[in-house]
């Protein structure tokens, strides 16, 4: 992900320029001190945007679902006193419509609302004309298509100040994340759409405090633009997300050890030690190329006498064998049994596709 010269720049944002764009506040806004105190508390810290939710899309009814404009108008107040723009989430019109009264500074699509095209067209809708920054996170599921989408529909209404937010995935997979970061999705958005500025958030990824800072430094390894990071006075107190979110200090620490590295080195000796061995790479690559070529020829071939035999071409045990064996051998090699697992699957779903004529790539 290319870093952006400024994001503060591109988005009309008037404070100070640091080398990661932030965004900082708590999950949910619950009382006028609560905003105000984690305000003051951010404006000791690095900090471009101070973010606050008030309308809470929570997963089961019951749960603290936000407090809407009157939490609304302490947002602003904390962020008039201490000279921060702030930014909320806006899930239907009449959100918009309050945000627009009170001269909300940004506005951002939650996750669950960007997974709905009926919902992003509506927000679309009720955004044309506006000349605010929108930052739109990422659906639910890993689908970059719909995430482009989102993206599309509000900028075809008008909008140009526009930052892609990376919140990670919902799985049915065990994890040690809320939300599976899939890297490879953000980095495809940005393949799609170059001029969208990414920022990530860590917080919903993570859902715990120890691997905030594992997961903010890959992101600013990966070259995100910004993060936006969930920060609460009394986090163990917290109506929502209580276990994911840091005090001001912890803020403070997590944003001070994050290092930013360059993104060239014209250093005359790395760059030969990286020269040779990207040609040890590209050889490696042809060699993988041929070798999964002769590999799919085998499995069509395989393919031929299963059809002469009239026998089907998934074999259960086979891959069973294939998957154990190979994984095997890969741990042995220092490889993870998950990676090989993977190139495995595609492997496979690719040798049946190429042993079933007719069916489209
Ligand atoms: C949030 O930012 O508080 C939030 C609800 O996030 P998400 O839409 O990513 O779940
Ligand atoms: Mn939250």
């Amino acid at each position: 992900m290319e870093n952006q010269s400024s994001l503060n720049e591109l988005l009309g944002i008037n404070t100070p320029e640091y080398k990661t764009f932030l965004v900082a506040g708590p999950c949910s806004v619950e009382s006028e001190e609560q905003v105000m105190e984690t305000a003051k508390g951010l404006a000791e810290c690095k900090v471009n945007v101070l973010r606050g939710g008030v309308w809470k899309p929570r997963t089961r009814p019951g749960s603290f679902e936000g407090l809407g404009m009157e939490a609304l108008k302490w947002l602003k107040q904390a962020g008039d006193a201490v000279n921060l723009p702030v930014a909320v989430e806006v899930a239907n019109a009449e959100h918009v419509e309050m945000c627009l009264k009170l001269d909300i500074d940004v506005l951002w699509i939650g996750a669950r609302t960007t997974t709905n095209p009926f919902s992003v067209q509506t927000l679309a809708d009720s955004l044309k004309g506006v000349d605010k920054p929108i930052m739109i996170k990422n659906p639910i599921s890993p689908d970059v298509e719909l995430w482009i989408g989102a993206i599309e529909r509000i900028r075809n209404a008008g909008i140009s100040k526009i930052v892609a937010i990376h919140r990670g995935f919902a799985s049915h997979k065990k994890s040690a994340f809320r939300n599976i970061p899939n890297w490879r999705i953000p980095i495809e958005l940005k393949r799609e759409m170059g001029d969208i500025p990414i920022i990530c958030d860590p917080s919903h990824i993570c859902g715990n405090r120890d691997l905030l800072l594992t997961v903010s430094q890959e992101a600013i390894d990966l070259l995100f633009n910004g993060l936006m990071i969930e920060v609460h006075t009394d986090p163990d107190k917290a109506l929502s997300d209580s276990k994911q979110q840091l005090t001001p200090t912890g803020y403070k620490d997590l944003v001070d050890s994050l290092k930013v590295k360059k993104r060239f080195s014209d250093d005359k000796e790395f760059f030969e030690h990286i020269n040779d061995l990207r040609k040890d790479i590209d050889k490696l690559d042809n060699d993988l190329i041929d070798l999964l070529a002769n590999r799919m020829n085998i499995a069509r071939q395989i393919g031929s006498y299963k059809r002469l035999a009239d026998v089907a071409n998934y074999q259960p045990d086979r891959w069973d064998e294939i998957i154990r064996s190979r994984t095997k051998t890969a741990a042995d090699k220092n490889l993870s049994e998950n990676f090989m697992l993977r190139v495995y699957q595609l492997i496979h779903e690719e040798s049946l596709r190429q042993q079933e004529p007719g069916m489209p790539g």
